[in-house]
């Protein structure tokens, strides 16, 4: 049997691509800021409903350029619970990570233990939406705004995400996407800052083009993160069926839910209803002690069968041998977070993942649950 990745990539018909790529090849114009870039910067603006969009060359990129745009220095609090790329950017700014624990039902940073984690060192806040959960932004801003600090999101999974009919990307100084390959819209690679003014989008279009402002004027020592044109056309024409995507994604999620209710220390995860699910990822608690069984021993047992979940977000970033030794990063610092990157499991999740598949993998996880251990 072929094996099934916890993700395949959405991908446009080949034909609508190729005829985007004719044009390139009619225009000659490759990078820096070509006609498809222009075009899909309009079109992500009005689709994810934000004022202004900078589009980058991936996620990680946009991130590390987000920090500097902001001049970010000294500490920020972030979360332990997300990819390694958001700790990583802080790294590579010369910030120090400040970890800070979880809320157990949301999975996001808990901004009822933001204000303790803040030193005179203390310039920003880099929260992720985790799985594009909203985190509670008006209490993050709250903190920010006693104690003057910035508020970077990482919503490299927050996608078309709303809450209240609102797009979670207008919130904080600023958010920034991934459009990787693995994300639920994707430009092959890719990602983008979602800011508030026209200010702000000048300068983060200097800093991603190696600062320069005219053909002879640096104004900043700069990286080179812009969006190239075929990733800008493979974004156009993914633009076209993210919508029907999402769709069949969460056709699949729902069933998962439908047939994974009533099974004793598995609980799936859960949106509040007010927010418009992306459904970027499907995952799911295993409580060992109430299900019989470790998530590792269930993550091994669906590998054995060919499906490859994966344990997002496990090892948490403040176990990787680069933070490990920060005072924050010590367990008993993120009791939540430990629990939880001991619990979860993102089992097979995009839009082509068969109802067969689907049932062997409930299947799988209902006789993990029923064998006695021993
Ligand atoms: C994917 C991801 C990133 C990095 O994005 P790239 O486009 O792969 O560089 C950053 N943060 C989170 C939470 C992610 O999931």
């Amino acid at each position: 049997m072929k094996p099934i990745y916890v993700t395949s990539p959405s991908l446009p018909p080949l034909s609508e691509y190729v005829e985007l790529l004719e044009k390139i090849w009619q225009s000659k114009q490759l990078t820096n800021y070509g006609p498809f870039h222009e075009e899909l910067e309009k079109e992500l603006a009005q689709k994810l409903g934000v004022e202004h969009i900078v589009l980058f060359s991936n996620g990680t990129l946009a991130l590390i350029v987000a920090l500097q745009a902001l001049r970010i220095t000294g500490e920020v609090i972030t979360t332990p619970y997300s990819f390694v790329a958001t700790t990583h950017a802080l790294h590579w700014n010369g910030i120090k990570p400040v970890f800070c624990d979880i809320d157990p039902t949301s999975l996001n940073l808990d901004p009822a233990r933001i204000e303790a984690a803040i030193t005179p060192r203390t310039t920003a806040i880099l929260p992720v939406h985790v799985y594009g959960n909203p985190c509670e932004v008006e209490a993050i801003q709250r903190i920010a705004d006693t104690y003057g600090l910035k508020v970077i999101y990482d919503a490299a999974h927050a996608f078309g995400v709303e809450r209240e009919g609102q797009s979670i990307l207008n919130f904080g100084d600023l958010s920034v996407l991934s459009f990787h390959a693995t994300k639920t819209y994707n430009t092959i690679e890719g990602g983008a800052i979602v800011c508030h003014d026209p200010k702000m989008k000048l300068r983060l279009r200097r800093l991603q083009n190696f600062g320069f402002a005219d053909e002879t004027t640096v104004v900043a020592p700069g990286i080179n993160a812009k969006m190239n044109e075929f990733q800008a056309a493979m974004g156009i024409a993914q633009l076209r069926h993210v919508d029907g995507e999402i769709q069949k994604r969460s056709r699949v999620a729902l069933r998962y839910r439908e047939l994974l209710r009533g099974i004793d220390g598995l609980t799936v995860f859960r949106m509040p209803e007010n927010v418009r699910d992306n459904h970027s990822y499907f995952p799911i608690l295993i409580d060992a002690k109430l299900f019989g069984r470790t998530r590792d021993q269930v993550y091994e047992r669906l590998k054995a069968n060919g499906i490859f979940s994966r344990r997002y977000f496990y090892p948490l970033i403040s176990n990787f041998s680069t933070y490990r030794e920060l005072d924050s990063a010590k367990p008993e610092n993120l009791p939540v977070a430990s629990r939880i990157a001991e619990q979860v499991l993102c089992l097979p999740l995009f839009a082509e993942l068969e109802e067969e598949t689907l049932l062997r993998i409930v299947g799988l996880l209902k006789a993990e649950a029923e064998t006695p251990i021993g």
